[in-house]
């Protein structure tokens, strides 16, 4: 500490005075600055003791299913199974939370975990549905990649660290991670390549979805803070997974196959008795099963951990034209306010829109595919935009977007 050479205040961890220090919070017996209050927090943090956590659930907190149903309704066009199934699982998640909250360990029934599931081709939503129930949240809530994860001591990313993203989104608060939400994108991608149980180990598919399973069964977990690596000196953080609701998605290429054998007819032309001729065979996503998941490779262990499957719709022309312009985020919108930054009307006519999801359709991307295409007819007229005279109207017409896709 240093020497207090005046009357002035001083912080009585660094020594510093209020004129270096900046403002100084006044204890019983001393102060402290803003920079030894940030240090402190930091050392807490690392220490891996719980914190005091603040985080309660209380009845209001509770978003009514058709409440989460509406706001995903703002962002995400259609999809409306799979909507009411998340709206559902999001809504019993909290339920459980309070339930164990005010039971703590007397509870008389056990209410179990509704881990989901979503199966859909790419582009067609997941990952956005699990994004926009992020905003809505009153818990943390991350996404991981399947496809970077590894077993714990194999190049990559272990399982594990999934629970520090999660710790990092509820701030280290270890209390309010245990209850929060993870969404795995991908799941699909660890999935083992046969049915049969093989003897050499599988590093990419069946050992992750071991050391998933691990997470999903609730575990106590001990997580180093900052991610990487453990090492032996290490501070740990230790997670208990009890609490934690796991969503994941998967486009599952190919599973078709596996549900139309099911169903015991063929993908391509089956006819049959009056039931399968009722099937609509250009979407066999939405008979999945969790025994085609297991056909598909995912161990029965980690299969019975998902009670809750749901399927996403193949995006059709309409709903694509619906997503340029229609959700609250919609691509149109956002370039029209790019434009109106510059005091310029963007105006794109309903035959422009056409011959975008026309290309996005052939390029079979599901929505992906607008926002590659848009770019590609955008870019080169944001580059003009500055240059356009204030207060004017600028029509994209569908031979100037035919004009820059071709270059
Ligand atoms: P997935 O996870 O199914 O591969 P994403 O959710 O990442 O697909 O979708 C990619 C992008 O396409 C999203 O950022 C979003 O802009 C758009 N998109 C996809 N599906 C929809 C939808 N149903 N409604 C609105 N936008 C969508």
């Amino acid at each position: 500490m240093s020497k207090k050479t005046t009357n002035e205040e001083h912080c009585s961890f660094c020594g510093r005075p209020a004129s270096q220090a900046g403002m100084l919070l006044a204890g019983l017996n001393g102060y402290i600055c803003h920079d030894c209050a940030d240090q402190a927090e930091q050392i807490f943090k690392e220490s891996g003791q719980p914190q005091n956590s603040k985080f309660e659930i209380h009845n209001s907190d509770i978003p009514k299913p058709i409440e989460i149903k509406n706001f995903l309704d703002q962002y995400v066009i259609g999809q409306d199974m799979a909507k009411r199934v998340l709206s559902v699982a999001v809504y019993n998640h909290y339920k459980r939370l309070k339930y164990n909250q005010d039971h703590g360990d007397k509870n008389d029934v056990e209410i179990e975990k509704s881990n989901i599931v979503m199966v859909g081709e790419t582009g067609t939503g997941k990952t956005l549905l699990a994004r926009t129930i992020a905003r809505l949240l009153k818990v943390p809530f991350c996404i991981a990649d399947a496809t970077t994860l590894t077993e714990a001591g194999y190049v990559g990313d272990d399982v594990e660290n999934v629970l520090v993203r999660l710790l990092q989104a509820a701030n280290y608060d270890v209390a309010a991670c245990e209850r929060g939400i993870v969404f795995i994108d991908e799941i699909d991608k660890i999935a083992r390549k046969s049915e049969n149980t093989s003897i050499t180990r599988d590093v990419s598919g069946e050992g992750v979805q071991q050391a998933l399973l691990k997470l999903l069964e609730g575990a106590l977990v001990s997580v180093p803070p900052e991610g990487g690596r453990k090492h032996p000196e290490q501070k740990l953080i230790t997670i208990n997974t009890r609490n934690i609701l796991f969503i994941c998605g998967g486009a599952f290429d190919g599973i078709e196959r596996a549900i139309a054998s099911r169903l015991n007819s063929n993908v391509i032309g089956f006819k049959g008795d009056e039931t399968r001729a009722e099937l609509d065979r250009e979407n066999m996503l939405q008979y999945v099963q969790p025994m085609d998941l297991k056909k598909f490779g995912l161990i029965p262990e980690l299969v019975g951990r998902f009670p809750v499957l749901t399927a996403l719709q193949p995006l059709d022309c309409e709903a694509l034209r619906r997503i340029l312009t229609e959700p609250k985020n919609a691509l149109v919108k956002q370039y029209q306010e790019l434009f109106h930054m510059d005091d310029v009307t963007l105006d794109i006519p309903a035959e422009t829109l056409d011959l975008v999801v026309d290309r996005a359709v052939k390029y079979h991307l599901g929505a992906r595919g607008l926002r590659s295409i848009m770019e590609g007819i955008m870019t080169d007229l944001m580059f003009d935009l500055p240059s356009l005279a204030k207060g004017s109207t600028f029509t994209l017409t569908p031979d100037i977007a035919t004009a820059k896709l071709k270059l």
